[in-house]
């Protein structure tokens, strides 16, 4: 691309064409945010939480293209980071990829419950992807300190408590990094509304650590492959 795209599509920094375990039951198309308002030491995606620029941003209509012309062959799609909630102008690309007319799911940490609860009433959003990074009392630790154990708890309760109002709305996952023990993650099942199941993903070492060392996460990295 010979020039930045403008806006929120400035923010787009990975593409991957299709996944088939992303969003359980579907294949989706995967668009990666950059910027995160965490630090986790485990992160995977560090380069597109912390340092986006690091990634050549995408061509927004190649994407669009792509997205339009595969809407017939896919199920949805993924919007993920970093934090996709703390990004400007996250509606405004929400509502460009919804006149496909495909089902959005967004990850998100859960910090910004204002977000959400925004992006669900506006129904820019199908379902919302929530991690439980582990115990209240592990936030500051899970975080890279980037969230207090109180903080944690008072968002993710305004979570929960659209997820009891938008039961279809909502999963719940958490990566048992290397700082969580069963028990752990036994509390934090126990923090979810009644009926909901808390998904445990492996954690996955990254492939490589950032130069400055703040380590490694969670499941995948942008590909930034775009199929014309
Ligand atoms: S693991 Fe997720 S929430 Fe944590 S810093 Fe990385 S992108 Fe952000």
């Amino acid at each position: 691309m010979s020039k930045e795209p403008a806006g929120v599509w400035n923010y787009v920094r990975g593409f991957e064409n299709l996944s088939l375990c992303d969003w359980p039951g579907r294949s989706t198309c995967i668009i990666f945010l950059g910027g995160c308002n965490l630090h986790c030491p485990t992160c995977h995606n560090f380069e597109l939480a912390w340092d986006m620029n690091a990634l050549p941003p995408m061509d927004p209509v190649r994407i669009k293209a792509y997205i339009r012309d595969r809407a017939g062959w896919l199920d949805g799609i993924t919007v993920t980071g970093g934090e996709p909630t703390i990004v400007p102008g996250v509606a405004e690309l929400l509502f460009e990829i919804k006149k496909f007319g495909l089902p959005i799911k967004m990850d998100t940490n859960g910090m910004r419950p204002e977000v959400i609860k925004e992006l669900l009433e506006y129904k820019l959003v199908d379902a919302f992807a929530v991690d439980i990074k582990g115990p209240w009392y592990k936030y500051p630790s899970l975080t890279g300190n980037a969230v207090s154990e109180i903080a944690a708890q008072a968002n993710l309760a305004r979570i929960f408590e659209l997820a009891k109002a938008n039961p279809e709305a909502f999963y719940f996952r958490t990566t048992q990094v290397p700082d969580l023990t069963d028990k752990d993650l036994a509390i934090a099942q126990a923090y979810l509304p009644l009926g909901y199941e808390l998904t445990i993903q492996k954690f996955v070492p990254p492939r490589r650590k950032p130069e400055h060392a703040k380590p490694n996460h969670e499941e995948r990295r942008p590909a930034g492959n775009v199929v014309n």
